[in-house]
């Protein structure tokens, strides 16, 4: 039985440039294998922004967010994805989607692509699909999510871009590979440069380049591993064996991979908008033995990755200062016109 009597309040997105409107929204009964929520901490992602400025389509009426930590107030699954009990009051992380295990391209190892996903913060919010976005009260967590027990040690606002920013960074740092001595450039310096400065950095790499044209970004990327930063590629004659590009920006991508060494990878995780195609020399990229990769969302393991190294170098790094400025959730669209109107790393709800 569930053991919440209240309604759930909830933000409904309707349309782009809109308001979003606060109502209530009963907690039904959940699922076997389902998981209900209190949340208690959202942070305002990029994508919900694109979302929210039309740049993105999304269903509506929806409840979007999807960067959350939430309390366990029922759980109908017995552990997390690291094997422990789930309980009433644990404090958790969960992967932005849920997928089918069975399906073909999950097994192949591709879950974050399998047919059947079910993508938190952007699908309906309706009778059959209930509570599966950020911003709100409450969340039904549904079978197939990857979910983490995390503490309650540390600061909301360092714990809540975990299941989007860092574990997108750990997928995107799977696939580079081994990074030991290796000459490294993270490009564009938002969250997810700054949270692969830091994972890069606790991985024996020569050292990290950083490179954004602002020069503010630049700065603070040196507080988060990097060893020096840029504004403009050719300041140096540098090349890299392992680019991370986050900005998404066609010119940036374009000059990166004109940076790659002899057999030299990019992995590209910021082109996740619209932007005009590139043009590679196919030549050049051949002869250099280079190799150009692409992650989008990410696998479990990522998250449970992403998990424990938030847990274990918060300290080191003060992901908490990257939450700029907070808000409490019914304020919400005051939150999205600051954050539609300021550049910030993040903006935060608190509820
Ligand atoms: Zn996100």
């Amino acid at each position: 039985m569930c053991t919440n009597n209240t309604d759930a309040i909830i933000s409904v997105f309707h349309e782009p440039n809109k308001h979003l409107e606060i109502v209530e929204n009963k907690i039904p009964e959940i699922n076997e294998n389902e998981v209900l929520v209190k949340i208690k901490y959202t942070t305002i992602c990029t994508s919900d922004l694109h979302t929210f400025s039309g740049r993105r389509s999304s269903p509506s009426p929806s409840i979007l967010g999807h960067e959350i930590i939430g309390e366990v107030v029922e759980s109908k699954r017995k552990t997390d994805d690291n094997g422990l009990t789930l309980e009433s009051g644990d404090l958790i992380t969960w992967s932005v989607y849920a997928y089918d295990p069975n399906d073909e391209i999950a097994q192949k190892g591709f879950p974050q692509k399998s047919k059947s996903l079910f993508k938190y913060g952007h699908v309906e919010n309706s009778e059959k699909t209930p509570l599966n976005g950020g911003f709100a009260t409450h969340f039904i967590i549904r079978e197939h999510t990857t979910i983490c027990k995390i503490t309650k040690d540390l600061p909301f606002p360092s714990l809540s871009p975990i299941n989007c920013t860092h574990a997108t960074i750990q997928g995107a740092i799977r696939l580079a590979g081994d990074f030991n001595n290796k000459k490294v450039l993270v490009s564009g310096l938002g969250i997810l440069g700054l949270s692969a400065c830091a994972q890069i950095n606790e991985k024996n790499a020569s050292f990290i380049n950083a490179l954004d044209l602002d020069k503010n970004r630049c700065n603070k990327s040196h507080d988060f591993g990097s060893n020096k930063s840029l504004i403009n590629l050719d300041d140096i004659e540098t090349k890299y064996d392992i680019i991370i590009e986050t900005s998404g920006n066609s010119k940036a991508i374009e000059n990166c991979i004109d940076k790659l060494d002899i057999g030299g990878k990019i992995v590209l995780v910021g082109s996740v908008y619209t932007q005009p195609n590139i043009s590679i020399s196919a030549e050049k990229i051949v002869r250099n033995l280079n190799v150009i990769l692409g992650i989008h969302n990410y696998t479990p393991i990522d998250l449970i990755n992403a998990t424990n190294f938030v847990t274990e170098f918060n300290q080191k790094y003060n992901f908490e200062n990257l939450v700029e400025k907070e808000f409490k959730f019914e304020n919400i669209n005051q939150a999205f016109e600051y954050a539609m109107s300021n550049k910030c790393y993040r903006v935060g709800l608190t509820h």
